[in-house]
C-alpha cells in the first residue's frame, strides 16, 4: 500500500519536471495528486487539507537548487512536511522521578495491546529498566493467560488477580505489589471491545483516576486505516492519551494511521509493532516512516546533501571557467571534496536511480582513481595548479610531482592527457556540442 502512494506521488513529480522554479500554479496539479494519494491511503479527510495547504505554502517561491531537479526538491517539501506532521523526533519513553514509572496500555480488542505490553516489558529490560505486567483483562480469561505465557518467555513478571477481581482494584494492588518488588516500570495491560463502547471507556477512565499513570499508551493497529482517526480521537478525548504504539506495520498496511494518530491527537507515536514476535518492536521515527510512505528515501537524501554544499555562486562560477576552458586542478579538487563532503562516490552513485547498477568492483576503482589523482594534484605547485598547461609542455614538473606523489611519471603523464580531454569535453558539452555523437545541438 505503502508502494501505491509512492507511485501515484511520482506522476506527479512527473508534471514538474523540466520547471525551473516552483510557483503555485506549476504545483496544482502535483498538490492535486499528493491530495488523492494521501486520501487513498486512508489518511483523514482534515489531516490532508491542512497537510495540503503546508506543502502549498512551503512550496512556493521556493527557489531551485543548482543541480537538484525541480521535482526532486517538490518530494523533499513534502517530505519534510511529513516528518513534521508525524513529530519531527523519536520521543522517549516517560521515565519518572518517582518510582515506579506507570504505564497504561489503552487501545481496542485486537490492535495488539497484550503483545505491545511484552514487548515494551522486553525493550525496557534490554535498557536495564525493569519491569513488572499486570492483567486486568479479567472479560477473557485467556488474555490474562496470554501475559502469563509471554512474561516466562521474556522473564518479566506479571501481577494479576484472576477473573474474579475488579480491573481498578487489581491495577491498584498492582502498582502497589511493583513497589514491593522495586521494579522501575509498570505496565497495566487493559480489556479492550471489538468496537468503542462507553463501558469500557469508563473503566479505563476509572483505571486511570485510581493508577495516576506518567504515560497512557493507545495502541492501534495501523490497518484499520481511516477509522485511526476515530479512535484516536474518541481515546484522547476521554482519558488523554500521551503517546502511540503503531502496531502491524510489517503487514499490507497503509499509511493513513501513522499520519492520524500524530495530528489528531498531537501526541506522539513512540514505537512501532513489526511483527508477531516479543522482539518485534522498534521506535519509531517520523523520518524513516516519511520515506517509507514516499518510497524514495535516497533520492531524498541525495537532495538533502546538495541543499548542504551546494554553493550556487560557486556554481555559476564555475560554468562560466568550464566554458572558456579556464578549468583547473585546483576547480578540479574542490570539485572532488565537493564529492567527497557527500559521501563516498559508490554510495553518492547508488542514489542516481539507473546507476545502482555499477557493480561494487567498477565503484571501487573509480573511487581509487580519485585518490591518485589527489595525491598527485597535491604534489604540484600552486602555480602548476593554476595552469595545467605548464605541466603539458615541461617533463621536469612531471617528474618532480611523479616524485613528490611517489607515483610513476607515465601516471602523472596520463592525468594530463587525461585532465586536459576532460576539460576539453566539458567546454564542448557546455555549448551545446557532444563530442563522439556528431557535434551541434541534441534532440
Ligand atoms: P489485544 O487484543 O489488543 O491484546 O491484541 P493481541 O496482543 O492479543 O494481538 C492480536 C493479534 O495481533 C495477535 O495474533 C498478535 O500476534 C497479533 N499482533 C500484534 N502485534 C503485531 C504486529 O506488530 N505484527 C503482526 N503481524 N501481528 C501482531
Amino acid at each position: 500500500m505503502f508502494d501505491q502512494l509512492a507511485e501515484s506521488l511520482e506522476s506527479a513529480w512527473v508534471k514538474l519536471r523540466g520547471k525551473d522554479k516552483i510557483k503555485s500554479s506549476n504545483i496544482q496539479d502535483a498538490l492535486k495528486e499528493v491530495r488523492r494519494a494521501l486520501l487513498s491511503a486512508d489518511v483523514n479527510v482534515q489531516v490532508v487539507t491542512n497537510f495540503v495547504k503546508e506543502v502549498e505554502t512551503k512550496a512556493q517561491g521556493a527557489n531551485v537548487v543548482s543541480g537538484v531537479r525541480p521535482d526532486q526538491q517538490f518530494i523533499k517539501i513534502v517530505y519534510d512536511e511529513l516528518v513534521k506532521t508525524m513529530g519531527e523526533t523519536n520521543s522517549p519513553l516517560a521515565n519518572a522521578s518517582t518510582k515506579p514509572t506507570v504505564i497504561l496500555m489503552a487501545g481496542l480488542q485486537g490492535a495488539g495491546k497484550t503483545t505491545a505490553t511484552a514487548k515494551l516489558a522486553l525493550h525496557l529490560r534490554k535498557e536495564n529498566r525493569t519491569a513488572l505486567m499486570v492483567a486486568t483483562d479479567v472479560y477473557r480469561p485467556a488474555a490474562i493467560d496470554q501475559l502469563i505465557t509471554l512474561g516466562k518467555q521474556i522473564d518479566v513478571p506479571v501481577f494479576d488477580m484472576g477473573t474474579d477481581a475488579n480491573p481498578v482494584e487489581i491495577a491498584r494492588q498492582g502498582i502497589a505489589k511493583a513497589r514491593e518488588l522495586g521494579v522501575d516500570t509498570v505496565i497495566v495491560d487493559t480489556a479492550g471491545r471489538l468496537q468503542i463502547d462507553d463501558r469500557m471507556m469508563t473503566e479505563l477512565a476509572d483505571v486511570k483516576a485510581a493508577i495516576q499513570p506518567d504515560e497512557i499508551l493507545l495502541v492501534v493497529d495501523s490497518a484499520i486505516g481511516q477509522e485511526a482517526a476515530n479512535v484516536t480521537m474518541t481515546f484522547h478525548d476521554r482519558i488523554g492519551i500521551t503517546g502511540a504504539i503503531l502496531t502491524k506495520l510489517d503487514g499490507d498496511t497503509r499509511g493513513g494511521a501513522a499520519l492520524s494518530v500524530r495530528a489528531i491527537s498531537g501526541q506522539p507515536i513512540k514505537f512501532v509493532g513489526v511483527g508477531e514476535k516479543v522482539e518485534a518492536l522498534q521506535p519509531f521515527y517520523p523520518e524513516r516512516m516519511a520515506s517509507r510512505i514516499l518510497g524514495m528515501g535516497d533520492v531524498l537524501t541525495l537532495v538533502e546533501k546538495a541543499q548542504e554544499d551546494f554553493d550556487i555562486a560557486d556554481a555559476a562560477k564555475l560554468t562560466e571557467k568550464i566554458i572558456e576552458a579556464r578549468f583547473d586542478f585546483n576547480d578540479f579538487i574542490k570539485q572532488m571534496r565537493l564529492l567527497k563532503n557527500m559521501g563516498s562516490l559508490g554510495g553518492l552513485l547508488k542514489m542516481i536511480p539507473g546507476m545502482g547498477k555499477l557493480s561494487d568492483g567498477q565503484l571501487k576503482q573509480g573511487e581509487d582513481q580519485l585518490k591518485k589523482a589527489e595525491a598527485m594534484i597535491q604534489s604540484m605547485t600552486k602555480e602548476e595548479r593554476g595552469n595545467p598547461d605548464l605541466l603539458a609542455s615541461t617533463p621536469s614538473r612531471r617528474r618532480r610531482i611523479a616524485k613528490g606523489c611517489g607515483y610513476s611519471e607515465s601516471d602523472v603523464s596520463k592525468l594530463i592527457s587525461e585532465f586536459t580531454r576532460m576539460r576539453s569535453m566539458m567546454q564542448q558539452m557546455s555549448m551545446g556540442n557532444f563530442p563522439g555523437m556528431g557535434g551541434g545541438q541534441p534532440g
